[in-house]
């Protein structure tokens, strides 16, 4: 044998669905099957003492034996079995690894929910496969042969001969050993059978006997028009992408549940996706009742043991629909036939952890793959999505009026720079405070909301608003702790400012308020009137969510104060007014997606007024009473705001004109993550010089948003492109390097939120 001729070892994954799935082992890949083995492949290999033949998908290939060579095995052959689900999702694992970057394990725990200790509820039952004479017969042997284990479990049988009996009971209360038990089912006098009883997921929310009714709804012109046209596409086989462009409460679900029942009256499966903070009792109930049984419903809330029921009841068909955040993508679903996302614009749909997908990437791949369509719907669609489909990539519908004829609220901009020289140096402006008195008096019910996304120190003056941003960059500066000002994207950095540049007034700094002093405030102004608080304090508790709306609903508050967590997809029939109390906090964050967020915000806010018969009214507190985010929030004129927007993105190189790739440099010792970070731009400058520099730029280093976080030390690099594969490329390369400062990591971030 040639000692030139490497060996390839396979590190191999043998069961994909138990916790010790970071666990591998090494096989040799023979000469004959090196070319047809690479990351992802499902392998047949010999596997303990007995050389017991078993699948496994290879995870990684080296050169390097990690135990003797002489003990490790090699592969058999490559399976050629029909592709299953469970291949599927493992080639969406490498596609995600590839596309997002990450390690294989990572990927795969993404698509596959790992298996906790926490067995399913089996039910095991003990009965009888004889008459009672024959158990009678055996009972005397038993009793001859002093058999008294025997004998106590005959004794019992005979006497539960009709339900038989439960087995923890015969092992644990009866002492009856296994081999017992074992040995009468041997000689066919029993029979051990195992029933799984699935943990619901529906909860204690959903009454289960509550009969699964259609209230009967016929969808309008333009509900129909969408409806229709996805339907005839679906029915003659053509697997499209759609983005339902509609308002709040045009009636955008009603939309998706006429198609799902399309789509599984065809005999395929549906993944119906809602943020986690949409996902609430009422959503829920709404589905039940239309589709009963046949949904399951997948949050956070669950226990390990609860999502992987969800997940067997999928892979085995007996689900049809699932509801669910993200991690629903992943349903291994055997004949997917659509993937709804609602809200598609939401933050929530782009994963913190490794690997950092976008659902919406994921969805499209897997619809690619499995022949299924997607729809995606907002009433603020991603500048993503909507550039998508004015390029024709996928096919836009737009719901234009509220179903059920409720009117779209009036909406006032208050400029709080005018409320300062008025003197009123309440958080309630003169409009905000006149219109609240006049809800209260006429008993309905009014939301005020903070924004506090963004609440990283940006720095504005309260008396002209001018904000502090990077020349460079056109965000804004944040202060840190060392009180300087510095930009996240460049690293640029000043002083702070004590008088604002701009109109020399010494009210400039960065600004906070939170919900609990909004709560106090308003017992000050309006003593009586009935206040509940939602924020991450009061939510807490698994329930308390659920509870402070329901209370909300049955009008046992009159005023609900809440951050960004009260805006999402609520029907309160009652709420007349919304007050949003600073408009400007997430407009300067050090964000390049800061006038996306803000008109989401906005709009979602504004469209919880006046869902009733009442109009509603919105009031939009504001130092940038001219910005664009702003004004065409409050005219609802989305395709103004994504035009401003675009240009914006396209001026700027920024998604999703060009793409941008975050790369975290990692380290416990400052000093080595700086050296270390050093030697990374030197590499990737020496790699875009490879690649070409056309359509590539690179920003940074510079410190991260939160520098210092738990003792680890983080420096930034942002590589903006217009090719999405150059980025690919630069992070199969980094991924590779062996640093010097071995302590050190490395983290990627494809388009980051
Ligand atoms: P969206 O998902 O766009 O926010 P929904 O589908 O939740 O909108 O509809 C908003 C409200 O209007 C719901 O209460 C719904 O029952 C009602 N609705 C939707 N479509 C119709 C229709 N065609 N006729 C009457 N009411 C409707
Ligand atoms: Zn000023
Ligand atoms: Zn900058």
């Amino acid at each position: 044998m040639s000692v030139l001729n490497k060996d390839l070892y396979a590190d191999i994954i043998i069961d994909i669905s138990i916790e010790s799935l970071d666990k591998t082992f090494q096989y040799r890949i023979p000469d004959s099957l090196k070319d047809r083995v690479v990351a992802g492949t499902k392998v047949n290999i010999p596997f303990g003492k007995g050389d017991r033949r078993i699948t496994g998908y290879v995870v990684s290939i080296s050169e390097r034996p990690k135990i003797d060579i002489s003990k490790i095995k090699d592969i058999d052959s490559v399976c050629e079995k029909q592709i299953g689900i469970d291949d599927r999702m493992i080639s969406l694992a490498f596609w995600m690894r590839e596309q997002f970057g990450s390690t294989a394990n990572e990927a795969l725990k993404c698509v596959i929910p790992v298996k906790k200790i926490i067995k399913n509820k089996v039910e095991r039952q003990i009965l009888p496969l004889v008459d009672v004479l024959r158990l009678q017969e055996e009972l005397k042997k038993a009793e001859k042969r002093h058999a008294t284990a025997k004998k106590r479990l005959l004794e019992e049988l005979i006497e539960e001969y009709d339900q038989g009996l439960r087995y923890e009971l015969v092992t644990q209360k009866l002492n009856i050993a296994v081999t017992t038990i074992n040995a009468l089912v041997k000689d066919g006098v029993i029979k051990v059978e195992s029933k799984t009883s699935y943990r619901s997921s529906l909860g204690k929310a959903i009454d289960r006997k509550e009969e699964k009714s259609r209230t009967e709804i016929t969808l309008n012109d333009e509900q129909k028009t969408i409806s229709d046209s996805i339907i005839s596409d679906y029915k003659a086989g053509r697997r499209d992408k759609y983005l339902i462009h509609g308002i709040t409460g045009s009636g955008k679900t009603e939309v998706y549940m006429s198609v799902i029942d399309e789509v599984i009256a065809s005999g395929k499966s549906v993944i119906m996706l809602i943020p986690e903070i949409s996902l609430t009792y009422q959503t829920v109930k709404r589905f039940y009742k239309r589709f009963g049984d046949s949904i399951s419903v997948i949050n956070s809330r669950l226990s390990a043991g609860e999502r992987y029921d969800q997940y067997l009841r999928a892979k085995n068909g007996e689900t049809r629909i699932v509801i669910g955040p993200r991690s629903a993508v992943f349903t291994p679903f055997d004949n997917l036939g659509l993937i709804i996302i609602d809200e598609e614009h939401e933050g929530s749909y782009k994963s913190e952890q490794s690997p950092k997908y976008s659902t919406r990437d994921v969805a499209f791949r897997r619809a690619e793959t499995e022949g299924a369509s997607v729809i995606l719907g907002s009433a603020t669609p991603s500048l993503e999505s909507y550039s998508a489909a004015k390029a024709g990539r996928i096919k836009l519908f737009e719901l234009t009026k509220r179903a059920g004829g409720a009117e779209l609220p009036c909406v006032h901009i208050v400029d709080l720079r005018d409320e300062l020289k008025a003197r009123n140096m309440s958080i309630f402006s003169r409009k905000l405070k006149a219109l609240m008195i006049d809800r209260l008096s006429k008993n309905e019910q009014i939301m005020l909301f903070i924004n506090r996304r963004g609440l990283s120190g940006f720095v504005n003056c309260r008396s002209c608003g001018y904000v502090v941003k990077c020349p460079h960059c056109d965000v804004s500066l944040n202060l840190h702790n060392n009180g300087k000002l510095i930009c996240h994207y460049c690293g640029y950095e000043q002083p702070a400012v004590t008088t604002c540049p701009s109109c020399g007034s010494p009210y400039i700094k960065s600004f906070g308020t939170g919900t609990q002093k909004v709560e106090e405030m308003i017992n000050k102004t309006f003593p009586g009137a009935r206040v509940l608080r939602m924020d991450a304090d009061t939510t807490r508790n698994k329930d308390s969510y659920d509870e402070i709306l329901s209370k909300f609903s049955n009008h046992e508050a009159d005023i609900l104060v809440g951050t960004q967590m009260i805006v999402k997809g609520h029907d309160f029939h009652k709420v007349t007014l919304v007050g949003i109390l600073l408009a400007d906090m997430s407009l300067y964050t050090s964000d390049y997606r800061s006038a996306e967020v803000t008109y989401e915000l906005l709009s979602q806010a504004a469209g919880r007024a006046g869902r009733g018969e009442a109009k509603g009214d919105v009031v939009i507190q504001t130092y940038n009473p001219e910005h664009y985010a702003i004004t065409t929030s409050a005219v609802h004129d989305y395709k103004g705001f994504y035009d401003e927007e675009i240009s914006f993105r396209k001026l700027m190189n920024y998604p999703p004109s060009w793409n941008m790739l975050k790369i975290m440099v990692a380290c416990g010792d400052e000093g080595a993550l700086l050296r270390e970070t050093d030697r990374v731009k030197a590499d990737i400058d020496k790699e875009i010089s490879l690649l070409g520099e056309e359509g590539i730029k690179v920003f940074g280093p510079s410190p991260a948003n939160i520098y210092k976080l738990n003792d680890v030390y983080r420096m930034i690099f942002y590589i903006k492109s217009s090719d999405y594969r150059k980025l690919v490329i630069l992070k199969d390369e980094l991924g590779e390097r062996q640093g010097v400062e071995k302590a050190v990591s490395l983290q990627f971030d494809f388009n980051p939120i």
